[in-house]
């Protein structure tokens, strides 16, 4: 069942997803060639725990850190680790948290250093298709027109969609229902509605879609690279809110691209 969330709970959201951002800008800074993932996963775990609250991936089922960092072609769920970071390669930085009772999450894909511009393009169209993607998210739209305006970008500039995993509802808990494929045909599933909130994330892979899981890591099966951008989402009566940015750019962002 989707939860719709009441004003009280979408304040709370607001105030788990900004703190969120702030704790992922922050991270932007450090990430440069040389330093380690688990260097930037101890500033992380630390900025969410001063700020009174949880970090949610910790401990979920097992894993052993606050910030999720997958570099190049591992799409998801990379174990922050003491190897320094190589210049050029890509970095996904995914966290989330929870702060009184509710819960945000959030990703994004960064170069470290000097990366190529076929590097940089996949970052950046990865980011359109979030876009895209968000466009959808207005009453009456059904839930597949999210995946399905999402696939069409990334395929109509040659990237191919990660089919194995998806957004989610987001509440109470990380991940709660609908489970949202960044895939499909549009006019599927249930109608969009006000106090939906929602994690769009799509991973775009510069390869193909098949993916190998390690146990924790998640990459692609033939080592193309992947870039992830995530946010969490909430509908409303007017344009939808990114509740994993700061005020100003939560209804703003999407008009200026
Ligand atoms: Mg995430
Ligand atoms: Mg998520």
């Amino acid at each position: 069942m989707i939860s719709i969330k009441n004003d009280a709970q979408i304040e709370k959201m607001r105030a788990a997803g900004r703190l969120l951002y702030s704790v992922l800008a922050e991270l932007r800074q450090y990430v440069k060639p040389g330093v380690t993932t688990m260097y930037l996963n101890k500033i992380a775990h630390r900025m969410i725990t001063d700020a009174g609250a949880t970090p949610s991936f910790l401990g979920y089922e097992g894993f052993p850190a606050s910030l999720c960092t997958s570099v190049n072609e591992v799409v998801v769920h990379g174990i922050p680790n003491d190897v320094p970071l190589a210049e050029g390669c890509i970095l996904g930085l995914d966290c989330g948290l929870v702060l009184d009772g509710w819960q945000a999450d959030s990703a994004y894909t960064i170069g470290v250093g000097n990366v190529s511009p076929e590097a940089k393009r996949l970052i950046d169209v990865t980011e359109e298709c979030f876009w895209k993607g968000v466009s959808q998210m207005k009453i009456g739209h059904r839930l597949s027109d999210i995946g399905s305006s999402v696939q069409a970008w990334a395929e109509s500039n040659g990237y191919q969609v990660i089919r194995a995993l998806c957004g989610h509802g987001i509440g109470r808990e990380m991940h709660e229902d609908p489970e949202v494929p960044n895939f499909g045909k549009p006019g599927h599933g249930p109608r969009l509605a006000p106090g939906m909130t929602l994690a769009i994330e799509p991973m775009i892979s510069a390869g193909g879609y098949d993916v190998i899981n390690d146990g924790w890591h998640i990459a692609t099966k033939d080592g193309g690279w992947v870039s992830h951008y995530e946010h969490t989402v909430l509908i409303t009566y007017g344009e939808p809110e990114i509740l994993t940015l700061p005020i100003a750019l939560a209804h703003a962002a999407e008009a200026g691209r």
